[in-house]
Formats: C-alpha cells, structure tokens, sequence
C-alpha cells in the first residue's frame, strides 16, 4: 500500500471498530477477523465479516494472504452455520471499488439471509 493508502487506515471505520474506538454490535471476534451486525441491514441477517488486517479492496490481497482468505470464508462460513443457514443457503457479497458498490475501503464480506435472493443482483 502506498503512504496514502496506510494513512486511510487511521480514519477507516472498521479500523476504528475493531480497535474499539466505534461501537458496533460484535457477534464474533478472534485474533484476525471480526463480524458485527450491518448498521443498515438489506436483510433479517446481515452480518460484515471483516479481516482486522486493514485491505482497502480485493486488488491490494497478496499472496502472503492466502491464509488468510482461507480463514476469512472459513470464519464466515461458520458464522452462517452457527445461524442455522447452511442448510437452507445464504448470500455472500463483496463489493469492491466504487464501481461495485463499495463505500467502506476496508474488505468484507456481507453475509446475507432470511429472504428471498435475486439474481442478477441491483
Ligand atoms: P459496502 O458498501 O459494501 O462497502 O458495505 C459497507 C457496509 O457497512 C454497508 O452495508 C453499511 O451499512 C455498513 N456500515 C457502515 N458503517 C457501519 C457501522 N458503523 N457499523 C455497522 N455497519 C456499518
Ligand atoms: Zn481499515
């Protein structure tokens, strides 16, 4: 990341959430990944599973994340499954860039269920 991209990370809202310096309704948390309840729920269950790492966008993952990424859908994974959702299925969305729909340049996946899915998405 370039000096710019480091300085974002001091003002970026999941940053500030998981130093606990904003306050979010946390429903797990371990040493790299945290998920909190969406401020703005799309859906009966909508749940950010967020690396702590600050990746402002996928382009900025390096392969020394791989781990990493696999603990992240892993984490999330879990999380659907604690919920009782992995039978009936749910929706996972990354939005990346301005583009797709980003508007926190911190990575995360939304975890999505209790209604019905549309596909091709808005
Ligand atoms: P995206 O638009 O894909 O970057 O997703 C950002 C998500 O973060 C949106 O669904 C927002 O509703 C959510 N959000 C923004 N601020 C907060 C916050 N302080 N606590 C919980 N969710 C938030
Ligand atoms: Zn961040």
């Amino acid at each position: 990341m370039t000096p710019n991209e480091m300085d974002d990370a001091r003002d970026c809202i999941f940053c500030r959430i998981a130093a606990k310096k904003l306050p979010a309704k946390f429903i797990f948390e371990d040493d790299l990944f945290f998920a909190i309840e969406d401020s703005a729920p799309q859906a009966p269950v909508h749940i950010l599973v967020i690396p702590k790492k600050h990746i402002p966008e996928i382009r900025y993952i390096s392969s020394d994340d791989s781990g990493l990424m696999e603990r992240w859908f892993r984490t999330a994974m879990t999380i659907a499954k604690g919920r009782g959702l992995e039978e009936a299925g749910y929706r996972t969305v990354i939005n990346n860039g301005s583009g797709g729909g980003q508007t926190v340049s911190h990575i995360h996946i939304h975890l999505l269920s209790g209604r019905k899915f549309h596909w091709p998405p808005g």
